[in-house]
């Protein structure tokens, strides 16, 4: 049967987003509760700008220490051999790559105003795949930015052109949300079947559509004879009106009607971690789940209806398509409502203590508190909000990343 992949893209489109951003140590947390969920790629960030450098090299070393595994951990840069060249100088552990590049003549003719032909774009890509693979890149995207305003006969230049390279897939960018369920099946079918190579959908939801066009799309390649990669995000945050919603896709994959009986997951998705990953990145975007959104939003298992709470009553399949349980629902969440201590970047020990305490972390002598305190302190002037309490067993845990992730120096002036 063939298998769909998920590609998380949070942590690069979600982070991209105007008036939206993580900290170093948030885009940590979302990795691993990725990881936790079974979810097989995360684009975790852009190798080429100097401030991510660090935090890269800390997120590659927690693979290697088997706690990011087995996720793949992905960089973002454009297709110029340039970049690539800088991402493995900066990332010297950087492991798989997709690289960008704008196929559309809106995009060349408009954007690159005259400066870029076809066949340049299509020469600066080869050149930046031939230069990964050469730099020893294990695993290579390529990007058609734009690819649902670029003709197909293009595309498919394109795409055998990458393949032909060394790139392992072909990232199909309906950058602004253009396509529908129809017409992106019938492009990615077309792309499946001409290139022979596996498809990946990265859909935008500028006509509310993100989530069917990635169903739609990945349905295409594997008619096409091809494994379907889908991109997503958490919670849809995105550019503009956003990417395919994880759990949405997810639950659409599982779901839906007669779709799981046509693909498979490659990984076993822990469904039952997606209420946690949410709220999580609802808290670090500082955006609320809307109401309604899919599995996750307060209403997606409430009824007030007379007719339907009956029958929810009497069986909840009456008016439920999946139970909450599965979501990682159900379980009551306690809010403080009395005296509260809070660890922030002027805390002291004793209140910190406290805190850690309760979560039963204790530690070996007074030094190593002091170091975890002075860490926590570090990571919550970057992130301006309390720290989950997953967020400081992480740090207790490993202190040295977390120094790591905390690190940051602009480079010298006249370096860019
Ligand atoms: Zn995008």
């Amino acid at each position: 049967m063939p298998k769909i992949y998920l590609i998380d893209v949070t942590n690069r489109d979600g982070v991209q987003t105007a008036k939206l951003g993580l900290s170093k140590l948030e885009k940590t947390m979302i990795n691993i509760y990725l990881n936790e969920m079974g979810i097989f790629q995360s684009e975790f960030g852009f190798p080429t700008t100097r401030h991510e450098s660090n935090y890269l090299q800390a997120n590659l070393e927690l693979a290697e220490m088997g706690v990011l595994q087995p996720i793949r951990l992905s960089g973002w840069i454009r297709a110029v051999a340039a970049d690539v060249d800088m991402a493995f100088r900066l990332v010297p552990g950087i492991k798989h790559l997709n690289l960008s590049i704008s196929t559309s003549d809106q995009m060349i003719i408009h954007k690159f105003q005259g400066k870029r032909t076809r066949d340049d774009i299509i020469a600066e890509m080869v050149e930046a795949v031939a230069t990964a693979r050469q730099m020893g890149a294990e695993s290579i995207g390529v990007n058609a930015e734009d690819a649902s305003r670029t003709d197909l006969d293009y595309l498919v230049r394109f795409g055998l052109a990458a393949r032909e390279h060394g790139a392992d897939r072909f990232r199909y960018c309906d950058t602004l949300g253009f396509d529908n369920p129809f017409s992106i099946y019938e492009t990615t079918k077309a792309l499946a079947e001409n290139l022979a190579m596996p498809i990946e959908v990265h859909c935008h939801n500028d006509l509310g559509m993100a989530v069917g066009n990635s169903i739609a799309g990945a349905r295409g390649a594997i008619d096409g004879g091809q494994d379907a990669y889908i991109n997503t995000t958490i919670n849809g945050i995105g550019e503009r009106a956003g990417n395919a919603d994880l759990v949405a896709v997810v639950l659409a994959l599982a779901k839906s009607k007669g779709l799981g009986e046509k693909c498979d997951f490659a990984c076993r998705i822990k469904l039952s971690r997606a209420w946690r990953l949410a709220n999580f990145a609802s808290y670090a975007f500082d955006v609320p789940i809307p109401i309604n959104q899919p599995g996750v939003g307060a209403n997606a298992f409430a009824h007030a209806s007379g007719i339907h709470a009956d029958g929810v009553l009497k069986d909840p399949e009456n008016y439920e398509l999946y139970g909450y349980k599965e979501l990682g629902r159900g379980t009551p969440h306690f809010v403080e409502t009395g005296r509260e201590i809070i660890t922030g970047q002027y805390s002291g020990i004793s209140g910190f203590s406290h805190v850690m305490g309760k979560m039963a972390v204790t530690f070996g002598d007074k030094k190593e508190a002091d170091e975890v305190l002075e860490l926590v302190r570090y990571a919550n002037v970057e992130s301006h909000k309390p720290l989950v309490e997953d967020e400081l067993l992480f740090i207790a845990r490993y202190p040295a990343i977390a120094r790591k992730l905390l690190t940051m120096i602009p480079p010298p002036p006249g370096i860019s």
